[in-house]
């Protein structure tokens, strides 16, 4: 491609509205323009990225034996409304009336329709396992879009559902799956983790998500320093907690901490050890409301805490609400004469002789002992585990965190879609049987933010080979100096016949802005034409990443490159990517 042809709007300025440095570079190289809130046009650079990791995507999700397909984005209210997601949803489906008065919704996901196509479609086991994946436009009405194409609102998603006769089966196709991410991962060149996760609102027994290790991740992941353990902090749980030493327990006493609300504070002025005290919290849920226990130095996990409770939904009740529910003044509330049904975190259960609040202002409970003061609540994991906790895997390691972008998921389903819209094929003894499914997804477009924020330096974007928009970069200095315009001409020529691809800077332009243009681009390989070497009858290459120029004459520099391009690929494939299953 011709950069004097190339819509490549570049900025000079960081634009105000981006946080994170891949949504700023991305604005800044010309890849991306936003059209409305979450809503982005992918320009020719950022298209051509984009194409990238949708081939690796096809070509692995081919090698593994499913099938390509491409449903519509549009879709009707009924299939929703036959699945029980029409009610469920929320505010994150966009829905939509035709003119007739018809209710349709861009779709979020694909279940309903796929589980549609198979029912009608597909007769016998003998057609299954079947794994069909489409790569395809998804529309979700996210409540806090940011970060660019990171977490959009219209965003570009692979989604594959699998169908087999049994569980045997969709174990094969959830570890084909899970091998071919992997690949998938591996061939971007990138640097990531594959953990345990929460099944989330989709449903289903089992799954696990794969992230892109990086600063700016939304996510927490937590993973053994010792073995293959790893998991969503959603999801994490620890080994037993070491018991603290043990200590005279004196009698119940109610003490005063004027003014003391917080942990830290209470434990300073009470001078206890802060994992002797306990903290409450009230959570409303679909359940009701309950009253929350904690050690005083651990976290609150409401996913994790959801999921103990067996709810669909729960939330922290805030200050006002809380102190209602629980019929008492906020920022001193406590188990001892609690009114809501409680719940304890696992951690608790062994503590003796504990700091809680008083249920009045101004007032802390000291040498709390369940049954004496208390009845035992019933116990269960609430808590996000902390750097340090025991693996609860092996027996030597401890827990570490790392931030993480997901860039995919793999999910087995169960029987949830193929029960309710009743797919049923001929089983291999005569009788009907209804398939079980996974489903399986890659947030295509957000990989492309994730390579980035994994691949940069302060001038630009450092693109791996394998997603990198150009390979090589042609860096013509001086377009009106007809010898050095005619050996550029030559190598590009000789470059695209030889299948490499390549972006020919003519642009009359100075060559300091080519630099930066370049640099913010980061096109692996580049190649000046021009200036001293030049003269000296020499083109120079230099690696995006840095290090030695390197010069080769114009006859070898397009073989030259071939082989730069070869070899970088085969380096960075695979040389990242530890996983656990
Ligand atoms: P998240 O927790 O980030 O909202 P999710 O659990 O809703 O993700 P899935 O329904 O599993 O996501 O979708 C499959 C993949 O699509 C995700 O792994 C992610 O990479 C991508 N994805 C999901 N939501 C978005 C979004 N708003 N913008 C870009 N990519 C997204
Ligand atoms: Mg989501």
């Amino acid at each position: 491609m011709r950069y004097s042809r190339s819509l490549i709007p570049t900025l000079k300025e960081d634009p105000g509205e981006a946080q994170v440095v891949s949504h700023r570079f991305m604005l800044r190289s010309g890849m991306i323009r936003q059209l409305a809130s979450g809503v982005y046009t992918w320009l020719p650079i950022g298209l051509r990225v984009l194409r990238k990791v949708e081939n690796v995507v096809r070509r692995e999700m081919n090698a593994a034996g499913a099938q390509e397909v491409l449903m519509p984005a549009v879709q009707p209210a009924e299939l929703w409304q036959e699945s029980g997601r029409w009610a469920k949803y929320g505010p994150e489906l966009l829905r939509l009336k035709d003119r007739n008065d018809r209710a349709f919704c861009f779709g979020p996901t694909h279940e309903e329709v796929i589980t549609d196509l198979a029912r009608r479609e597909l007769r016998s086991y003998r057609q299954l396992p079947a794994n069909f994946y489409q790569i395809q436009t998804k529309f979700r009405d996210e409540i806090r879009p940011r970060f660019g194409v990171m977490r959009g609102r219209e965003f570009l998603m692979k989604d594959a559902y699998s169908f087999d006769l049994d569980e045997a089966g969709l174990e094969q196709t959830y570890q084909a799956m899970f091998a071919a991410y992997r690949q998938i991962f591996l061939n971007c060149g990138l640097k990531f983790r594959a953990v345990e996760a929460d099944t989330g609102a989709i449903g289903g027994a089992y799954s696990h998500e794969f992230h892109v290790l990086a600063e700016s991740g939304e996510d927490v992941i937590a993973f053994c320093d010792h073995c293959q353990y790893a998991a969503n902090l959603e999801k994490a749980t620890s080994g037993p907690l070491p018991p603290l030493a043990e200590v005279p327990v004196d009698p119940m006493a109610k003490v005063s901490t004027p003014g003391r609300k917080s942990i830290a504070e209470v434990s300073e002025f009470l001078g206890v050890d802060p994992r002797r005290t306990v903290k409450a919290m009230v959570v409303e849920s679909d359940l009701g409301a309950f009253l929350l226990l904690l050690r005083g130095d651990h976290e609150f996990n409401e996913i994790k805490s959801r999921n103990a409770l067996g709810a669909q939904w729960l939330k922290l009740a805030e200050p006002p609400r809380a102190a209602e529910l629980a019929g008492t003044s906020t920022g001193y509330l406590g188990p001892v004469g609690a009114t809501l049904p409680m719940v304890a975190d696992l951690a608790l259960e062994g503590l003796d002789g504990f700091v809680c609040g008083a249920n009045e202002v101004d007032f802390h409970r000291t040498g709390v002992r369940w049954e004496r003061d208390l009845p035992r609540p019933r116990f269960a994991d609430l808590r996000a585990v902390a750097v340090g906790d025991p693996c609860p895997r092996c027996a030597e390691g401890r827990l570490e965190q790392a931030r993480g972008i997901e860039v995919g998921h793999v999910f087995k389903l169960g029987y949830k879609y193929s029960q309710s819209m009743g797919v049923a094929v001929q089983g291999p003894e005569g009788g009907e049987v209804t398939p079980i499914m996974g489903c399986y997804g890659i947030g295509v477009s957000r990989i492309v933010a994730a390579a980035i924020e994994q691949n940069h330096d302060a001038n630009g974007i450092v693109w791996p080979m394998a997603l990198a928009p150009f390979q090589v970069q042609i860096l013509l200095m001086n377009p009106t100096d007809a010898p050095s315009a005619a050996a550029a001409e030559t190598l590009y020529a000789e470059l695209l016949e030889a299948g490499v691809e390549v972006l020919l800077d003519d642009r009359d332009e100075r060559p300091g802005v080519k630099f930066k243009d370049a640099d913010l681009l980061g096109i692996p390989l580049r190649v000046l034409v021009g200036g001293r070497s030049f003269k000296e009858g020499m083109l120079e290459v230099q690696d995006r990443r840095g290090g030695a120029a390197e010069r080769m004459t114009p006859q070898e520099a397009a073989q030259g490159l071939m082989n730069k391009v070869r070899d970088r690929l085969r380096q960075e494939t695979g040389a990242h990517g530890s996983t656990t299953l």
